[in-house]
């Protein structure tokens, strides 16, 4: 028999109101993204999520690396099924958990009876193979309070199932239940981060990358692709909107003051991107900007670039230290791609002297000179929507 998967879930399990939605979201995804590894079945009972292989042929090892990074799933372990007989449920928890009950210096077993017609009671069958392992392994030790390893037996309709504790899961909120976003990727580190950190709380994403070519290079844009592609196990199927800045960039440098020059991009970034957001449906924007990190990055900057768009811009990066970003970006693999050394379309006309505090005012005087609608509509115009997936 082929092992299975059990999966906890996440946060919303405790609200009644949307686990309906919580579920169903969360199994469409999980289906989505079970694809390439063949086919499973997936069902909910009592607040735990089963993933069965309907045959042999599925990858259920590879399944359950990819299910490590589905947002909305608490925990996972997997599960080795075996006869309904106690004798053969020892002999699985021996074979199946070996390396672990030799590791462990206490334990205890826990069992859970679907089947009210099995011979024994849960606390009986978990009394016999607790008795059994603590003989069979000189290095345990009983514990049921706070054992360092807990043996799980589950004895259901067809099969028994045994399984060590749950590895941790991705956290968070099934992608899609809250709706849908525009984030602004770079080819930084930090823009990698702030879209995990949005898609882990239930959020579908777009992504708008702006390139300034030939200012950046076809490889600058490749290394955007690719962290794109990096954070589709998370988030599922990614569009990125590449969108030609060039001519925006020129024509700023050309008619506005130079030290006005990031902000006033950093506002034709965002008009664009909320753009974007209306033609696809999105509710929000996303930015890896982070309080005090750069020149853009005041208080005063912000409020300028916040300005020119009605809709929330979402900066979960914005109260973390470099470090933490660094960290989470190592974490979710994103690191090694975001340091690679292509220059960023930011970067190319960076003005000597960039207003640290720009007022208001000041922008939109500075912009006057600007047809702003145009410039936004042959951006937008030119934009080549690239899908990225595994
Ligand atoms: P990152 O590490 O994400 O590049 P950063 O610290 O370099 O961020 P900035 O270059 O000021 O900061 O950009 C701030 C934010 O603006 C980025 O996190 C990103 O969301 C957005 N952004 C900057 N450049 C681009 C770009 N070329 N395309 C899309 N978004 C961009
Ligand atoms: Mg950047």
């Amino acid at each position: 028999m082929n092992e299975i998967i059990l999966l906890k879930l996440g946060e919303l399990v405790l609200k009644g109101l949307n686990r309906r939605s919580f579920e169903d979201k969360l199994q469409a995804n999980i289906h989505r993204r079970l694809h390439p590894y063949g086919q499973f079945r997936v069902y909910t009972r009592q607040s735990a999520t089963y993933v069965e292989p309907k045959d042999d042929r599925c990858d259920v090892l590879g399944a359950y690396e990819a299910l490590k990074k589905v947002f909305g799933i608490a925990g996972l372990s997997l599960a080795r099924p075996c006869e309904k007989d106690k004798d053969a449920i020892l002999a699985t928890a021996k074979e199946f958990l070996d390396t672990e009950l030799r590791s462990a210096k206490s334990f205890k077993v826990e069992t859970k009876r679907a089947d009210k017609a099995f011979p024994m009671t849960s606390i009986q069958l978990s009394q016999y193979v607790g008795g059994e392992l603590h003989e069979a392994y000189d290095n345990l030790e009983v514990d049921v309070h706070h054992p360092e390893l807990t043996v799980y037996i589950e004895v259901r309709d067809y099969a028994a199932y045994v399984h060590a504790q749950a590895q941790p899961g991705a956290g968070g909120l099934p992608v899609g239940i809250n709706g849908r976003a525009v984030s602004l990727l770079s080819g930084g580190i930090d823009s990698p981060v702030a879209s995990w950190m949005i898609a882990k709380r239930g959020v579908a994403l777009d992504m708008v990358h702006f390139f300034s070519y030939p200012y950046t290079s076809p490889e600058a844009k490749d290394k955007v692709l690719e962290l794109a592609r990096l954070l589709t196990p998370w988030t599922g199927r990614l569009t990125v909107h590449v969108v030609p800045f060039t001519a925006i960039q020129e024509e700023l440098r050309r008619s506005c003051p130079e030290e006005l020059f990031t902000v006033l991009m950093r506002r034709f970034m965002m008009r664009i991107a909320q753009e974007v957001a209306n033609r696809c449906g999105a509710k929000a924007l996303v930015t890896g900007e982070c309080l005090g990190q750069v020149a853009s990055q005041t208080m005063e900057a912000l409020r300028c670039t916040g300005a020119v768009v009605d809709l929330p811009v979402l900066r979960p990066c914005i109260g973390m230290d470099k470090e933490e970003i660094v960290q989470v970006a190592r974490k979710i693999g994103t690191f090694e791609t975001s340091i690679l050394p292509y220059e960023d379309c930011c970067t190319v006309f960076t003005p000597r002297h960039p207003r640290l505090r720009p007022m208001p005012g000041e922008v939109e005087a500075a912009e006057q000179a600007l047809d702003v609608g145009a410039m936004v509509k042959t951006a937008v115009d030119g934009i080549e929507r690239v899908q990225v997936n595994l």
